[in-house]
């Protein structure tokens, strides 16, 4: 039996399925953050090029030498996540468990989430780029940042920054906004926490008011916050006998011994057994 083939028969078999996604489901898409890809370079080569980033990411977290700068390069990245189509592993873990009850817990912060399931079963811990806080915070809002870097875009200069007026700016303090993203500033205002609420109801739901068939699928989650995903994964199928515990990573590894049959680690490219998981159980 092939990989895809034990999990589009554990997916089937149960009641309701919880992912948590790491850096490696976007990777699997081709959405690298963390090295250059064609994705991208496509949008943000001029960065790259003036600037020598080693990935989109270390662009977010370099030290411009203005505000106009950053919001440059901020615009067109956050741009190119607006841009850029739906992942096709997103696309096949939708399909595949769209007859199941599914919550997707993720670290990741490139809007793709929301782009496959309803957003009051989505938790973005780590914040997303769909959003821009105050950056004090001053007050609990987000706001959208679709609409602002699509202008911001169309006004970018030669030098690769923005108009100084353009800056976006709090409505209420006049800070600048920043993305919602996790730092020390990060906001776990309102939002954050109804997803948070969301989460707990269906943990609840089906471990506790129900005694459920509860599927938890990890996918690329990396070695940097184990204790978002992976190390709560692990204690609820350790306390929980009708919880079945599967990672997809294409590092090596394994899942923790004592897990039994109800644990299952495998060592391959994301994308391609989701695949090959959503032909199986959409055939
Ligand atoms: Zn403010």
């Amino acid at each position: 039996m092939s990989d895809a083939a034990i999990l589009a028969e554990i997916i089937d078999a149960s009641d309701a399925v919880l992912i948590g996604a790491g850096s490696g489901l976007s990777s699997s898409c081709g959405y690298n953050h963390y090295h250059w890809t064609e994705a991208f370079l496509k949008h943000l080569q001029p960065f790259r090029d003036k600037y020598g980033f080693k990935s989109p990411m270390d662009g977010f977290y370099y030290c411009f030498p203005s505000l106009e700068s950053q919001w440059g390069y901020y615009a067109e990245y956050i741009r190119a996540m607006w841009e850029l189509p739906d992942g096709d592993a997103y696309h096949a873990l939708r399909e595949s468990t769209k007859d199941k009850d599914t919550f997707m817990l993720t670290t990741n912060v490139d809007m793709q989430a929301d782009r496959c399931f309803p957003s009051e079963s989505t938790r973005h811990f780590q914040g997303d780029f769909a959003y821009l806080q105050c950056r004090q915070p001053c007050h609990d809002e987000l706001i959208s940042s679709h609409e602002i870097v699509q202008k911001l875009h169309e006004n970018l200069l030669p030098d690769l920054s923005i108009p100084a007026e353009l800056v976006p700016r709090c409505g209420i303090c006049s800070w600048p906004l920043v993305p919602w993203i996790r730092d020390d500033t990060f906001l776990e205002g309102e939002k954050w926490e109804e997803e948070a609420d969301n989460h707990r109801r269906f943990l609840r739901r089906h471990l506790i008011e129900n005694e459920d068939r509860l599927l938890l699928l990890e996918l690329g989650v990396g070695e940097m916050t184990p204790a978002i995903i992976k190390l709560p994964f692990w204690e609820l199928a350790m306390k929980n006998e009708n919880v079945t515990y599967v990672c997809i990573n294409t590092e090596k590894g394994s899942a923790p011994l004592h897990l039994g049959n109800r644990g299952i680690y495998i060592n391959k490219d994301i994308a391609s057994v989701l695949a090959e998981t959503c032909h199986l159980i959409r055939r």
